[in-house]
């Protein structure tokens, strides 16, 4: 990428919570996803549960599973 084109645009690096990192095109230097491309379903073809916070677990209380 060329400088002073996008003066605020540059390589940002995302975190996502399943803990995956990448770098990608962004106004903002860091940027925090609950899902990404490594574990998306959509992406992976299968269902994977990650734990973002407690999210599962408010799941599991919500459906009576625990
Ligand atoms: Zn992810």
């Amino acid at each position: 990428m060329k400088e002073g084109i996008h003066p605020n645009y540059g390589n940002a690096v995302v975190r996502c919570a399943c803990g995956a990192s990448f770098e990608t095109g962004s106004t903002k230097k860091e940027l925090r996803v609950e899902i990404c491309s490594q574990c998306h379903p959509f992406f992976t073809g299968k269902q994977k549960f990650v734990d973002t916070g407690g999210r599962v677990d408010r799941f599991k209380k919500k459906y009576g599973l625990e």
